[in-house]
């Protein structure tokens, strides 16, 4: 049996990196410090805010939730509240969505389930048919992605609030910096950085990525220690079609192999940031002419696939056709 490095309980933790192990109290206080540095570091939060989190049920979603609420105790000016969007997805997304329940039976913090089937008339599962049977390139999660990025900024700013927290860790935001290399869409790294959306369009709400600094491991021992997560786990039907599954995969071996290969990546991304940040900030976003949503062009993304999908009523003038999401 493995000691914690600071105490003689059980270790449940291991940072192959600085080669501590950690038992259940020194693994929180660890966890916790490193996020709230991360907080401080990049300034997310101020002294008053009305915090709305992405939540999907899942674990990481779930661990984000719990360490703001209880943070929040200690913060008398900050609310939280939890945002759920429900694509669609038989099988998978009712079972996340019941956890989230679950465990806010303890937290009972204010939430919204907002679902495609009710903004876009039509579930996630629906569209993928739809696709098909239009002969559409769209992979499900290309239409994933996009309408539930619409919808998390649409109907966190409905709820008022002054920023939204995703539950992004390390392992997702380097996938993600692998995924725009490998797409040559390197512009879009602005929007993997820890803070994202800041006064660019009056309709944007700040994003904020708390979890920037802590593993896919991390986040989930942290899960598991606080109850956050069901003993079954239940994988997306779609994930098959998605590449980052395999990058995480890939990452995960060369971190078996050398650890400290994630924190390198993330670090080169934020390099990457920072000196490509004139450039990005220099970007105009405009108001989509249909829908009134910020977006990167005349008509945003999800009105494009809502066209496509015969969801609205197509337009007359030309629209710009962009790379299918990988
Ligand atoms: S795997 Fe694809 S379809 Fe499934 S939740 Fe993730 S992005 Fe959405
Ligand atoms: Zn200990
Ligand atoms: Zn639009």
């Amino acid at each position: 049996m493995v000691k914690c490095s600071f105490c003689d309980k059980p270790a449940v933790y291991i940072n192959r990196v600085n080669n501590l192990a950690y038992c259940r109290q020194h693994f929180t206080e660890y966890f916790e410090k490193k996020v709230k540095k991360t907080i401080r570091k990049y300034r997310m939060l101020g002294k008053r805010e009305n915090i709305v989190v992405a939540v999907s049920g899942g674990k990481d979603s779930m661990a984000l939730l719990y360490f703001l609420w209880k943070l929040s105790k200690k913060n008398p000016g900050w609310s939280v509240s939890a945002l759920i969007i429900d694509e669609g997805i038989k099988n998978y997304r009712e079972y996340t969505i019941r956890n989230f329940l679950r465990v806010n039976e303890i937290l009972k913090v204010p939430y919204r389930i907002a679902s495609f089937k009710e903004y876009f008339g039509m579930t996630l599962d629906e569209m993928v048919e739809e696709g098909k049977k239009k002969g559409l390139p769209y992979l499900p999660c290309a239409y994933c992605g996009v309408f539930r990025r619409y919808l998390i900024n649409k109907v966190a700013r409905e709820m008022g609030a002054t920023v939204v927290a995703t539950a992004h860790n390390m392992d997702d935001v380097v996938q993600t910096f692998i995924m725009n290399l490998a797409k040559d869409t390197l512009e879009k790294l602005a929007r993997s950085g820890p803070v994202t959306g800041v006064a660019r369009h009056e309709k944007f709400v700040r994003r904020i990525k708390p979890f920037i600094e802590v593993t896919e491991k991390e986040t989930t021992i942290y899960a598991i220690l606080n109850g956050l997560i069901e003993p079954e786990y239940y994988k997306c039907p779609y994930a098959e079609y998605n590449i980052r599954f395999k990058i995480r995969k890939l990452l995960n071996e060369l971190e078996e192999v050398q650890p400290g290969v994630k924190q390198g990546l993330l670090n080169s991304m934020l390099g990457i940031i920072e000196s490509l940040n004139s450039r990005i900030k220099a970007e105009e976003i405009k108001t989509c002419e249909i829908c009134g949503e910020p977006s990167s062009h005349r008509v945003c993304r999800a009105c494009q696939f809502r066209m496509e999908l015969g969801l609205l009523p197509r337009v007359s003038f030309e629209l710009r056709r962009e790379k299918p999401a990988l």
